[in-house]
Parts: structure tokens; sequence; C-alpha cells
């Protein structure tokens, strides 16, 4: 394969989907994008896209999928990015944002949960709220079209990373037969 894989990675709050995201990019040689990351930018440069967004996060919320689809396809209009691969953190959230974009994926990572220390009980409990309401129809719909893999997070991070690197492997080997 001429390009790098372009990985989305599911789990709830906690389960570190933003650590192995970003070492499965140091290993594949591809772009992490964190869409929670992006919206943390927006706001502190106070953009307008950035003070809207910054609401629903304060909250637990999920941001509205027009303006969460506006941000990720202005990180994607940047050269290559589709092209070099790249492994998605926090996107999708929705099944709105899953079927658009669902020609490009092929991972999904399962996790558990550990509550972050700087939020309040309110905004944890909202977003593992709308995980399993919002984002676990993500984990069906993928496995329809034939791209899930699920990857048991529990435990040591270095053995939930050589989990991930072994599906990855397998399935980019069976993309190239
Ligand atoms: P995260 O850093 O992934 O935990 O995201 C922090 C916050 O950003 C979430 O609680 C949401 O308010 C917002 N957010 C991040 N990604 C998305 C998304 N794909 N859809 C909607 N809201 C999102």
């Amino acid at each position: 394969m001429s390009r790098g894989p372009r990985l989305v990675l599911l789990g709830k709050q906690g389960a570190g989907k933003g650590t192995q995201a970003a070492r499965l990019a140091e290993r594949y040689g591809i772009e992490h994008v964190s869409t929670g990351d992006l919206f943390r930018a927006a706001a502190a440069a106070g953009t307008p896209a950035g003070r809207e967004a910054e609401q629903y996060m304060n909250t637990g919320d999920l941001v509205p999928d027009d303006l969460t689809l506006r941000i990720v396809e202005e990180r994607f209009a940047e050269n290559g990015l589709v092209d070099q691969g790249f492994v998605l953190d926090g996107f999708p959230r929705t099944l709105p944002q899953a079927e658009p974009e669902s020609d490009w994926t092929c991972d999904v990572c399962g996790g558990r949960v550990v509550q972050r220390d700087d939020d309040t009980e309110d905004a944890v409990m909202r977003r593992l709220e709308l995980y399993e309401e919002e984002t676990v129809p993500i984990i069906d719909f993928y496995r329809k079209v034939g791209k899930l893999v699920v990857v048991d997070g529990t435990g040591d991070g270095d053995d939930v990373f050589a989990r991930l690197v072994e599906q990855v492997d397998q399935r980019l080997k069976q993309l190239q037969t």
C-alpha cells in the first residue's frame, strides 16, 4: 500500500485513546487528528467556532454535528492528509458524523473508564451518557461495513498498543492482497 493507514479510535472517555492515537501516529508516520484538540485550539484562539464549541465542551455535551464536520473538513483540506493516512481520535462521535467518512476508516479501540482529574463530575457523567447514546451505534455501523476491529483496551498501555499494532498490521495485509 502506498499510503499510510486511515484509522479511527473509538472508546469511552479515559480509555486512553489520546495516548494510543499519538503512539499509532508515530508508529505509522501518520497525522494524529483529535477533534477535542482542534476545538480547544479554536477556543484558545478565540475564533467564533471556538467560542461556540467551548459552551458545549464545558458541560460535557457534544458540539453540534455541522460545526464539528466543518472543523474536521478544514483540517482535512490541508495538503496530503487524506493521502498520507491519519488516526482520528474523538471523531466520529455520532452516526451523522460517521456516515460521510465511512470510506476512510478501518479500526476501533474499546477501553476502560478512568476519570480525568480536571473534569467536573457532571461533565464526566454527561460525556459517558452521550457515549452510550450517540457513539455506541457507530460500532454497529462500522461492523456492518466490515471495518470494525475490537481491541481490548484494559491493562498496561504497552500491551494495548501491541494489540492495536497487531490488528492494524493484519488489516493492512488484508487490504494489500
Ligand atoms: P475530547 O478531547 O475528545 O474528550 O473532547 C472534548 C470535548 O470536545 C467533548 O466533550 C465535546 O464537547 C467536544 N468534541 C470533541 N470531539 C467531538 C465530536 N466528534 N463531536 C462533538 N463534540 C466533540
